[in-house]
């Protein structure tokens, strides 16, 4: 399978026969040799500058950027042969891809003409250190010259100045943040997903699997030296950004987008959940539907789904003027935050569904309440607001003892629901959902659905809505039928 670390890339002799020819060549005309203390023109020794360590900030650390846009990034590590480098960027020419090439210093030296011809081509062109190396336990000093270098030389070959650095690996440590910030860099970037070779996944495996990763701000990143199915791959990213309907755009206009996000405890109502031992005191309100004569209905949707999904609910919703529920798996929302905020900023209901979805009554109280603490803080800190305080029990099982546990938390009303078309079944048809639907609603209903991938309810939604419409429902979010 796909691991997210690979070895160590190989030791090529040659990179050191020219690592030190060009480090001569460099030298000469950089600023390492100048003597502070020189003052006549005369021609001095070599002599090793010292590099203090940098005073200023850290750069940023982006592995994925912060926002609710439509939007992605790609990336690439490595200098690969010249023909792999050609078919790769009419791949991205075919689909009109802008991406980001972190290029190591070397190979940049080495064949500079494809270094200029990816810029050419309107790409990025980053560092990737000066033979994409790690850099981890280096001294301070020689990991600020390799950057530095590799700076040079890009800008030299393409003239282009580098904005962001990426190890190999993509890891990083404080002092590479600062060697980075040191040499003007403003960020060092990983990616939200590295994509290694295939092993023997399907045609239908692989682009399910990129389907997960196609999120809001990632920055996808292969290696061109090694991953065997770039050209492949192109293809199939492609693809599944065209069927979520997200777009590539030049890693630099995607960090600019990127909000800076509060930290948890700047959130009012991030605390708004506790551990609480005593759980006896406590007064749960159970709610299944609402006694009314009014027609109205809430639609609920639980637990928590791919972006191809929850972008085609929230745009069904959007396109038909209905506000809905949505109770959230907090696992799924920590994996990506951007999704859980753009639930909130289209003004829906975002409210608490557990941190991994246990059975309630299978797990100790203080185990249930942590579940709850922690998804509270987590959607809290995805969405930068308090949520809407109402908890669903996973399966809607729930004991005497497990509602008093929940509702010492602070999450006193818990919401289930009085129709339920087991939408959750792959099985179940759309027609077999509204119908259950259409059969079970009745004034004040809570229709419960799920936002899981391959299942029917994307389908069944629009029907469902038009046929509440015609039998006189109207469509309200649960806080404006219970209050919060
Ligand atoms: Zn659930």
């Amino acid at each position: 399978m796909i691991s997210h670390r690979k070895g160590a890339s190989g030791f090529r002799l040659f990179h050191w026969i020219s690592l030190v020819a060009i480090v001569v060549l460099v030298a000469a005309c950089s600023p390492f040799q100048q003597n502070e203390n020189s003052a006549d023109n005369s021609p001095e020794p070599a002599k090793p500058e010292k590099i203090e360590r940098y005073q200023g900030e850290k750069s940023k650390a982006v592995s994925m950027v912060y926002t609710t846009q439509r939007q992605l990034a790609l990336t690439f590590n490595g200098m690969a042969d010249k023909d792999t480098m050609k078919r790769l960027l009419d791949e991205l020419d075919k689909y009109h891809i802008k991406a980001a090439f972190f290029m190591p210093g070397m190979r940049v030296a080495e064949e500079p003409d494809i270094a200029r011809e990816i810029v050419a081509r309107g790409h990025e062109i980053e560092n990737n250190t000066l033979n994409k190396s790690d850099l981890q336990g280096q001294p301070y000093e020689k990991m600020y010259k390799d950057i530095k270098l590799t700076n040079e030389i890009i800008q030299r070959e393409t003239d282009k100045t580098p904005r962001y650095v990426r190890t190999d690996s993509g890891e990083y440590n404080d002092d590479l943040r600062l060697v980075a910030a040191h040499n003007g860099q403003e960020a060092v970037v990983s990616s939200s997903l590295f994509l290694h070779n295939w092993q023997k996944e399907t045609g239908a495996d692989k682009s399910r699997y990129l389907r997960k990763y196609m999120n809001r701000g990632g920055i996808i990143a292969m290696d061109t030296e090694e991953n065997k199915s770039l050209i492949e791959n192109i293809r199939l990213l492609a693809e599944a950004a065209t069927n979520v309907g997200y777009r590539f755009v030049p890693l630099h206009e995607l960090i600019a987008q990127g909000g800076e996000r509060k930290p948890l405890q700047e959130i009012p109502g991030f605390d708004a959940a506790k551990m609480n031992a005593a759980y006896n005191e406590s007064k749960p309100n159970l709610i299944y539907r609402k006694e009314t004569d009014k027609k109205m209905v809430a639609l609920s949707f639980d637990d928590w789904g791919t972006d191809q999904t929850v972008t085609k609910i929230l745009d069904i919703l959007n396109k038909k003027g209905v506000k809905a529920s949505f109770f959230l798996r907090a696992d799924g929302v920590e994996r990506n935050p951007n999704l859980a905020r753009a639930i909130a900023e289209a003004g829906h209901d975002v409210a608490n569904h557990t941190y991994s979805h246990p059975v309630n009554t299978k797990i100790a109280p203080e185990e249930l309440q942590k579940e709850i603490v922690k998804a509270h803080q987590i959607i809290t800190e995805a969405i930068q607001q308090k949520p809407t305080m109402y908890f669903r029990p996973p399966t809607g099982a729930f004991d005497e003892q497990t509602l008093k546990a929940i509702a010492a938390t602070g999450y006193e009303d818990i919401t289930i629901y009085d129709v339920t078309p087991s939408d959750y079944d792959k099985k179940r048809s759309a027609n077999e959902i509204v119908k259950d639907i259409m059969e079970q609603t009745r004034s004040g209903s809570v229709i419960l659905l799920h936002m899981l991938d391959d299942i029917h309810t994307t389908e069944a939604l629009p029907i469902v809505i038009d046929q509440l419409r015609s039998k006189g429902y109207t469509l309200v979010p649960m806080t404006e039928m219970f209050g919060q």
